[in-house]
């Protein structure tokens, strides 16, 4: 028999966990089924670099600027206050040289009041002469036990308590939704968090047309010391954990789409960041991942209805590069519509 819910939520990644979290304070008395598909739609949120950070932005300049300036203090707030496992809070190092092609001033318009830095105390490293750089706060964030946090939080925030299938949707209707395995579920609400998936399956049903946009990331277990911290430099993020001493570097843009490993622009991350921190071992050492992010018109991200069965249906689509801290305003707004 077809199973009745208040609440149906499509997707397990790091924007239907945090939304979860924020129903989970707002309304305890749903009963809500989680449907996720991680074999035929692997989630993105657990093939990532996964930093959180304010990268210079600054309020009033535009849309998808004052979006990620809110998203950052949202995400900020949440990890001070609820402290959630695999978050470790660093320093983040944006590094400009002359010769990037943006002249260096741009960097310094940025952090407009920020002092310069000259050196990293973390790895023993001199800002080099020709170039600039800037420090701010910011998260790293081991992704698998952040969301395992979240699976925790709250499959006990609701009352029955939330439950989860794992079954591939691959038919949506105004009041549920059928599966891969041929089961039937209906519910008053339908939440789709269903990352770059969505395309294949939705199309009249979602709102922004959207890319999917693969990208690749190099990992390493290798001791750079006992603290945390970030380089970014030339579109790269060079991430080091102190508490499981692994070291990410990445993320490539494949703008092609091509959904394949990016063994070039990995190989020349890893050259350009080898010319800062010399001791970083040789490219056939490294392990490399590769997730795909959806990426939407002008690169907004999206929360709220869903153009057909709005009154219904809702989604969080889009997050792109910034997934992890654009949930926290997602789900913070969006709970509030539910
Ligand atoms: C290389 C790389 C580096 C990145 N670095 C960062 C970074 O440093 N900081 C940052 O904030 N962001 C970063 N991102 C982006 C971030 O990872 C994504 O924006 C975020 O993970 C998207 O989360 P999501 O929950 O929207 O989607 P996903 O994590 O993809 O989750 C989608 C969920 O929906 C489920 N699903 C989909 N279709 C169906 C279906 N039909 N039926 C059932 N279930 C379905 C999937 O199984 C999955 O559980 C990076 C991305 C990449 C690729």
């Amino acid at each position: 028999m077809a199973q009745k819910f208040d609440l149906i939520i499509v997707g397990r990644g790091v924007a239907a966990q945090v939304f979860l979290d924020y129903l989970g304070k707002r309304k305890k008395q749903l009963k809500i089924l989680g449907l996720h598909a991680p074999k035929l739609a692997p989630p993105c949120s657990l093939f990532t670099t996964s930093i959180i950070s304010q990268n210079g932005v600054t309020k009033n300049n535009s849309q998808l600027g004052d979006w990620l300036y809110d998203a950052h203090a949202e995400a900020a707030a949440f990890m001070r206050t609820r402290r959630p496992a695999g978050v470790t809070a660093c320093r983040q190092y944006h590094l400009r040289f002359a010769k990037d092609g943006k002249s260096k001033t741009d960097l310094a318009r940025r952090f407009l009041t920020a002092p310069k830095i000259h050196a990293i105390r973390e790895i023993n490293f001199s800002v080099p002469p020709d170039a600039l750089a800037f420090s701010e706060e910011a998260y790293c964030l081991a992704a698998i036990d952040f969301l395992n946090w979240f699976d925790r939080e709250n499959h006990l925030s609701f009352s029955p308590p939330l439950m989860w299938r794992e079954d591939f949707v691959n038919e949506v209707f105004q009041d549920g939704v059928t599966t891969l395995s041929g089961a039937r579920y209906f519910a008053d609400k339908i939440v789709f968090a269903t990352g770059a998936a969505k395309d294949y399956l939705f199309h009249a049903e979602m709102k922004p047309l959207a890319k999917r946009v693969p990208g690749s990331y190099l990992q390493i277990g290798w001791d750079l010391g006992d603290k945390s911290f970030i380089l970014s430099c030339k579109g790269m993020n060079l991430v080091y954990r102190h508490t499981d001493q692994i070291i990410l570097l990445g993320g490539t843009t494949q703008l092609d789409g091509v959904e394949a490993i990016d063994w070039c622009g990995l190989q020349d991350y890893l050259q350009k960041a080898r010319e800062l921190i010399p001791s970083l071992p040789a490219f056939d050492h490294w392990q490399s991942f590769s997730g795909i992010r959806q990426k939407g018109e002008k690169r907004l991200p999206y929360w709220g209805p869903c153009n057909v069965h709005g009154d219904r249906h809702y989604e969080i689509s889009s997050l792109y590069k910034n997934g992890f801290s654009l949930a926290f305003l997602a789900g913070a707004e969006l709970s509030r519509l539910i």
